[in-house]
């Protein structure tokens, strides 16, 4: 039977070289098995006739009984012609439009004869037309297997112009199955069939093609859900385990004189009991023989970077190099700034290499670097040039990893022999669900208490007209002595537009909050770094009240004395933005504001997220919602969505699933890791086939 499933599939009937080319380019169908793993994205009914005169607008697809009485070809433009069919019923007539494949399509048609029609429909004035329609006589259309659930299939444009309709997929489908007889084998151990009540894998490939029954569709869709799911886990589990016995790291045994030092007598302040566990989880994790990839998920302001500079501590006391890798030159700066401070009372040589490091002081660091006298590297990308070479890289930190591709973080492995460890500090909380899909072969540790004595932020929302009352309150908070962000949108497409705003808004600012009484700074893109330094600097040395920036500031930036933070045109920015920026204030002592203004308009996901922010301040709850909001695609930002390339699956729509299809999976590769036991066997088989494919390994890490 496996064997008959790896047939190439122009060998099935009615495919053929050209199809079967088709079908290879453009939906991945190579063989047998993967037709049968093709799945629809929805089922429509197809029991519902519709007559002419019943149509309405954005009805979704509808099935009519008629027929052709005229067809011709209409040009239109230049040299552009698209085919025109009327097609009448007892109650009115339409228009059948094709604007491709007009010769074969006009051969096919025929005129006055009864036949049904399935399409969309849209609506021009009183006239509805059906554009590329499938059309059915009525003598075929008696014949076909026809349910209240007729699936459809993701299809695209080269398909329906080339003629593999919906309904041509339905019948292969159903050629497929008499051809293998539907002999599909088991793949996941009776026990676990049992204990989750799923339906065989036979009926569930049979009820997702063919569904008898709205109640079978579900059990067929759960079984396939979670056996995608589980797969995925096996797989991610597995990769992490071979990690972990394979991939050898540099044991960091000791706990030496750099780290106790600093522990018992120069830790600024006591560290909370997460940063304590995390701390020894990281130690614990370096001090093994293998090598460490860790994501360190912490809210904003829980305070991770003292738990990377003691983790580097740890790597120095081992006798190995250390670099911090930040996303922009600012943030780089920042923790120069901030783990040099730490690092003062330690003989410790820490340096800082970005795009702006002038080439005399690169030379020196590349010169430090290699001779092992220079122990900390912090940077931005300028850290993956080639020049860099550490003596010995014994663990790499990256802050802020949604900003860094899954390639940048390996081009930092690729320089040593032994991999670093890496830790990956990240303040956008993954949803665990999702973390474990994404990242299931990292290991996680969560910092999930903010140091204490920390005001919660107060979040409120504001329309654009109330800004005098807003406008008035911060004069007031200026008097008190706290600065001022104020923060407008930068999306990439429209920026100039966005520049312009921000440009407005800093003018419109500067009139109501004149000098020489108050004064503002200005930060955004376009400055060079050695300004926007310089801008940022005079901003937290307390030298200017307000700071009009873009969301160049979102990552990193601390101002303890910075008590209220404005988020222009709040309704473009994301959830997890929204929560980055906010996260700006509320670092000192003082009760911290966060105010988005929008205008009246709003979406009503817009405004489900201001009531997210003013809700609640919790990063983890604001990343379900965006979650739901957004798909986890979106969430990840462009660079990983579709990653998964799940079939059926949805990561969101089925975390719970999710969850189980990886509890099940950590509990079977406990009792038996290279899934040798008997009943495990054609879940290896399964596990081998996919493991060729490789795409799963090829983004995470
Ligand atoms: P983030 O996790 O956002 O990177 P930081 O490491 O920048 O947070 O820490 C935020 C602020 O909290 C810093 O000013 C830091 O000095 C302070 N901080 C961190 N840990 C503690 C603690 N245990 N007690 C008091 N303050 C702390
Ligand atoms: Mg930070």
């Amino acid at each position: 039977m496996q064997n008959l499933l790896l047939t190439p599939i122009e060998y099935l009937k009615g495919v053929g070289p050209n199809r079967g080319e088709l079908l290879r380019k453009e939906l991945g169908i190579y063989k047998y098995q993967d037709l049968v793993n093709f799945f629809p994205n929805r089922y429509i009914d197809r029991t519902r006739y519709y007559k002419i005169n019943e149509l309405q607008n954005n009805i979704a697809e509808v099935q009519i009984i008629g027929k052709i009485i005229n067809i011709k070809t209409v040009e239109f433009g230049r040299n552009q012609k698209r085919l025109v069919a009327t097609f009448v019923d007892d109650t009115g007539q339409m228009e059948l439009v094709w604007f491709q494949g007009h010769k074969w399509i006009r051969e096919s048609l025929k005129l006055n004869e009864m036949c049904v029609i399935f399409g969309k429909c849209t609506s021009f004035g009183n006239a509805f037309n059906m554009a590329h329609p499938e059309i059915e006589l009525m003598s075929e259309h008696e014949q076909s297997l026809r349910s209240a659930m007729q699936p459809v299939y993701p299809s695209t444009e080269t398909l329906t112009n080339r003629g593999i309709s919906n309904r041509v997929i339905n019948k292969l489908m159903q050629q497929l199955f008499l051809e293998t007889q539907a002999l599909f084998t088991e793949t996941l151990p009776d026990y676990l069939i049992n204990d989750l009540k799923l339906i065989p894998k036979k009926a569930a490939l049979f009820n997702i093609h063919f569904p008898k029954s709205a109640e079978v569709l579900a059990k067929a869709k759960f079984r396939l859900i979670f056996e995608e799911l589980f797969f995925i886990q096996l797989q991610l589990i597995t990769k992490n385990l071979i990690r972990k016995h394979k991939i050898k790291g540099h044991p960091f045994d000791k706990v030496g004189e750099h780290f106790n030092d600093f522990y018992l007598n120069h830790l600024p302040f006591q560290l909370t009991n997460a940063q304590k566990r995390v701390i020894k989880e990281i130690r614990t994790d370096m001090g093994s023989n293998a090598q460490m990839n860790r994501l360190l998920q912490g809210d904003v302001g829980s305070g991770k970077t003292i738990v990377a500079f003691m983790s580097m501590l740890l790597a120095l006391d081992n006798g190995f190099q250390a670099c911090l890798m930040a996303p922009t030159e600012i943030l780089a700066n920042q923790h120069f700034i901030g783990l040099s401070e730490l690092a003062e009372t330690l003989n410790i040589n820490i340096r800082i290499l970005t795009g702006s490091t002038k080439i005399a002081q690169r030379r020196i660091i590349h010169e430090e670097l290699e001779n092992g006298t220079l122990h900390i590297l912090i940077g931005t990308h300028a850290l993956l040039e080639d020049k860099v070479k550490f003596k010995n890289l014994g663990l790499a930190v990256i802050d802020e990893q949604h900003r860094f591709g899954v390639e940048q973080r390996s081009k930092l492995w690729k320089k040593n022999l032994i991999p670093p460890h890496v830790l990956v500090m990240t303040a956008t909380p993954i949803p665990r669900t999702l973390a474990m899909s994404l990242y299931g072969d990292l290991d996680i540790s969560v910092i999930d208490e903010l140091p204490p004595g920390r005001k919660p932020i107060q979040t409120v929302h504001r329309f654009d007209s109330n800004r005098l009352k807003v406008w008035k309150f911060l004069r007031d908070e200026i008097a008190l002595g706290r600065q001022i962000y104020i923060v407008y949108p930068l999306i990439q497409e429209s920026e100039k537009m966005d520049f312009k705003d921000l440009m407005d808004g800093y003018e419109s600012i500067s009139r109501d909050f004149p000098l020489p009484q108050y004064s503002i700074s200005i930060l955004h893109g376009k400055m060079k770094p050695a300004d926007k330094d310089a801008e940022m600097k005079r901003f937290s040395e307390g030298k200017t009240n307000i700071m009009v920036a873009t969301t160049v500031i979102e990552v990193g930036v601390n101002v303890p004395n910075a008590s209220v933070m404005i988020i222009e045109s709040a309704e473009r920015f994301g959830l997890s933005q929204l929560h980055q920026l906010r996260g700006r204030v509320g670092r000192g002592a003082e009760q911290s504001y966060c105010i988005l203004m929008t205008s009246h308009k709003l979406s009503s996901d817009s405004k489900t997220r201001m009531e997210t922010m003013v809700q609640t301040n919790d990063g983890f709850e604001i990343a379900e919602v965006d979650l739901k909001l957004r798909g986890p695609g979106d969430l990840m930002g462009t660079q990983q969505s579709g990653v998964l390339n799940l079939q059926i699956a949805d990561l969101v729509r089925d975390r719970d699933t999710l969850g189980l299809a990886r509890n099940y999976a950590l509990k079977l590769l406990k009792e038996d890791a290279g899934m040798q036991k008997p009943e495990h066997a054609a879940l290896r088989a399964v596990f081998v086939e996919m493991t060729k494919k490789k795409n799963i390994w090829n983004y995470i890490s």
